[in-house]
């Protein structure tokens, strides 16, 4: 058993070291090298290799492919090729060019997020919206938190502490994790008032809730999910008509929430703000990254008085966005005002209308660079498939795109795991690929695949799939 090993200061004289020294700096090609040196000697030790002879070039080198491993950002993009448009856990929205400059000036300058600037005295950071906000959706005011989760939680608590929330039993939903509409009335002090069953509730199931202890009514839009059949729901505007009567707000969760009618652009319909304010609703809360298309954000719109209260919540304080959110929601409400380009302008618009004549000829474009690329052991087609919008917005419904659907060419009993290698494969891409499996095929559907170059040029290396 022999080790033959140079010492760490010869290495770090040695020339093939130079260009680390130059790329990474001396203490983290030292530790690396140290640690490299340390493990090559345990092998040794523990019997794993034999003999030992490695050259200061054969070190440097994998000291370097450590070191640009390690230094590789965590957050990389990917390709979404879900089929899934607005995917919670990639992101949601994608911002346009327009919200990006602001990001930018936003992130390399001081700026005026709570100083009016007319005056010369301190200012508010919602009011750099409130007048887009005001001019889109026809609200008296507004407040932006984090995300929608937070606005409501901020609104129930704002409005209902020590008080109870009353609420139908067909919209006590679970969006997704630990965000449960009882749990966050919980935690938000309200106590929960439920009324009417799962499939129907009346306006006289409402009516026989409210009480001295009543702080609100409140409404959940069921994004995520459709009850059919045998139905009942009491329309907003009557809602709104009877908490008014007894003195109480109505609040609206609208989730997504959309600014415009979406069915202009051939999209299902969402209710809009401007018609949830106008039906009565006090206030309404929506997400800034699901169908408005912009960064992640909560809105909270409505009565001037309401949002006054909520404001002075000391949990708004905890709950607030960035100037960074804020300059990007600013230039994406800026879109709004012209919307007969929106679609042009927001990739999330962009990419849900895109048309299914549009996605089949990129998929007919594909499939025999995609086929060549896999070999005999897989057939590729260029097939139609059914999308959907995302992020709990109109779970029913599916978007008619196409995609590249790939089946291994084996027996049904090795299918499986040939499904999951080349899923694996394409995920350890430079830009990983993310597709969806379904009926023993790996597809890879179209629709967001925008940047062509940049998925074709890393192809060839997708490593040898059996
Ligand atoms: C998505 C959604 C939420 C949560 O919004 P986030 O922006 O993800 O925090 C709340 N309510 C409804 C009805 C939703 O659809």
């Amino acid at each position: 058993m022999s080790l033959r090993l140079p010492s760490i200061d010869g290495l770090l004289r040695h020339p093939a070291c130079g260009p680390l020294l130059e790329r990474h700096g001396r203490e983290s090609v030292l530790a690396s090298l140290r640690q490299l040196l340390n493990e090559l000697r345990n092998d040794v030790l523990n019997g794993q290799v034999s003999a030992i002879e490695i050259s200061p070039e054969v070190l440097a080198g994998r000291v370097g492919e450590r070191l640009t491993q390690q230094q590789r950002s965590q957050v990389r993009r990917v390709f979404n090729l879900t089929g899934t448009v607005l995917h919670t856990n990639l992101g949601r929205a994608l911002l346009p060019d327009e919200a990006i400059a602001a990001v930018e000036n936003a992130a390399r300058y001081p700026l005026n997020l709570e100083f009016d600037l007319a005056s010369g005295k301190r200012g508010d950071r919602d009011d750099l919206i409130e007048g887009l906000i005001r001019e889109l959706t026809g609200a008296e005011a507004v407040t932006v938190v984090n995300n929608n989760a937070a606005a409501v939680l901020l609104t129930l608590n704002s409005l209902g502490a020590r008080k109870e929330g009353i609420i139908s039993r067909g919209e006590l939903i679970e969006i997704g994790g630990a965000f449960r509409i009882p749990d966050i009335m919980a935690r938000a002090g309200v106590r929960l008032h439920e009324v009417g069953t799962t499939n129907r509730t009346h306006a006289r199931d409402y009516e026989a809730a409210i009480s001295p202890r009543s702080g609100l009514i409140m409404r959940v839009h069921a994004s995520n999910y459709s009850i059919e059949g045998f139905t009942a729901r009491v329309p907003t505007a009557e809602l709104a008509e009877l908490a008014h009567q007894h003195g109480l707000p109505l609040l609206e969760d609208l989730g997504s929430g959309s600014l415009l009618d979406l069915t202009r652009w051939g999209l299902p319909a969402e209710p809009t703000v401007r018609q949830a304010l106008l039906d009565g609703a006090d206030i309404v809360t929506f997400s800034g990254d699901k169908l408005l298309g912009g960064p992640q954000a909560g809105l909270i719109v409505g009565r001037k008085e309401l949002i006054a209260k909520i404001k002075k919540n000391p949990l708004k304080r905890a709950l607030r966005v960035d100037k960074l959110t804020l300059a990007a929601l600013e230039a994406v409400l800026g879109l709004y005002r012209d919307p007969d380009r929106l679609a042009e302008r927001l990739p999330s618009l962009r990419l849900l209308t895109r048309s299914q004549a549009d996605i089949f000829a990129q998929a007919s474009r594909l499939q025999p660079v995609l086929a060549d690329m896999l070999g005999e052991t897989w057939s590729v087609s260029g097939v139609e498939a059914l999308g959907m919008i995302g992020s709990g917005s109109q779970p029913v419904a599916r978007l008619p795109s196409a995609a590249l659907c790939c089946r291994p060419q084996v027996s049904k009993r090795l299918r499986g795991r040939y499904l999951l290698n080349l899923e694996a494969a394409l995920r350890a891409l430079p830009i990983p690929v993310l597709g969806r499996l379904d009926d023993d095929a790996l597809w890879l559907d179209l629709r967001q695949l925008d940047d062509e170059p940049a998925w074709l040029a890393q192809l060839p290396q997708l490593q040898a799939v059996p």
